[in-house]
């Protein structure tokens, strides 16, 4: 019998625990914990994410500064407003919502996100920080699975783990920290020859293809721990995963469900990351 790993409950008990520490931060430093969230262009998902972020900001205490700006901001005034926030004392975690109009330079933009602001995880010492094993910012949606495997009391360490996708956002950061975890790693990408044979061999199976019901059941271990990042539409324009979950649900340990698993981690591990930031504001002085 499978169990089903419920991210609402996760996600909920969690921003308790993060509005707990954003009460006594205020308490100790009499100040509030400030996110910028900048959102560029009039993208309908985009206005989704960055509604429900500031919705999340408000949940836990924690005080949102929201930017928009019109499609036809110019690179000089995203650079503007970004490099102000960097600078400002009040802001702790700074979030540009991608993707950026067309002819925005978005990685330009984010390289003005200083590291200790990147809640996203995205910038290059942050990544470089999270292949070195040192503490850091990570991207949201991995280490919300992290958080998930963690509460859930799954071990990882000397388990066989397989990624299937390496994206910069997901799948990359997702098989670095399993390894950091003592998993044994392995990333599959469009290109992976054997992938049924590979996920087969895996006690740990993520999957964040961006493909509906991928991953059926005979590419799944007895017992297997699987969790489906995926977030696509089926043939009815129905939400569903990367993993064919009424087939393979059976054969797991745990599993994920789409919608309610990976997906509600997402925005209360943003919230958790600019509450961390905060906190390493004041030690670092
Ligand atoms: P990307 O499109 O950036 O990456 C997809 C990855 O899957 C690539 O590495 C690609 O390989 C690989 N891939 C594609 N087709 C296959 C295949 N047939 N076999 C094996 N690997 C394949 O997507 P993201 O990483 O950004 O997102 C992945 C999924 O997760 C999406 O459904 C997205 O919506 C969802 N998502 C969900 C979030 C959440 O909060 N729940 C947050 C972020 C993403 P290659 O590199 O060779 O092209």
């Amino acid at each position: 019998m499978y169990k089903l790993i419920d991210g609402k409950a996760h996600s909920r008990a969690l921003r308790q625990e993060i509005a707990e520490g954003v009460a006594q931060y205020k308490k100790n430093y009499g100040k509030d914990i400030g996110l910028a969230v900048v959102l560029i262009g009039d993208d309908g998902a985009s206005q989704v994410y960055v509604r429900n972020k500031i919705k999340g900001c408000g949940e836990v205490g924690i005080k949102s500064y929201a930017h928009y700006l019109p499609a036809d901001t110019t690179q000089s005034q995203a650079e503007e407003l970004v490099g102000g926030l960097a600078a400002d004392p009040a802001i702790h975690g700074i979030l540009v919502q991608l993707p950026l109009p067309a002819g925005l330079d978005a990685q330009k933009i984010l390289s003005l996100i200083p590291v200790e602001k990147d809640v996203d995880g995205f910038s290059e010492s942050n990544i470089g920080n999270l292949c070195l094993n040192n503490n850091c910012l990570v991207a949201c949606t991995p280490n919300g699975v992290m958080k998930m495997l963690e509460r859930e009391g799954i071990q990882i360490n000397g388990k066989n783990a397989v990624v299937v996708g390496r994206s910069n956002i997901v799948g990359k950061p997702m098989a670095m920290l399993l390894l950091n975890a003592d998993a044994t790693v392995t990333v599959c990408h469009s290109k992976t020859r054997n992938l049924k044979e590979i996920c087969s061999s895996a006690d740990i199976l993520v999957a964040a293809i961006g493909r509906a019901k991928y991953i059926t059941a005979d590419m799944v271990k007895d017992d297997a721990v699987v969790i489906d990042v995926g977030m696509n539409r089926d043939e009815n324009g129905k939400l569903c995963g990367d993993v064919d979950f009424e087939n393979v649900k059976d054969k797991c340990s745990y599993i994920t469900p789409v919608p309610g698993g990976v997906g509600p981690m997402t925005i209360t591990m943003l919230l958790y990351n600019t509450l961390a930031a905060a906190q390493r504001s004041v030690q670092i002085g």
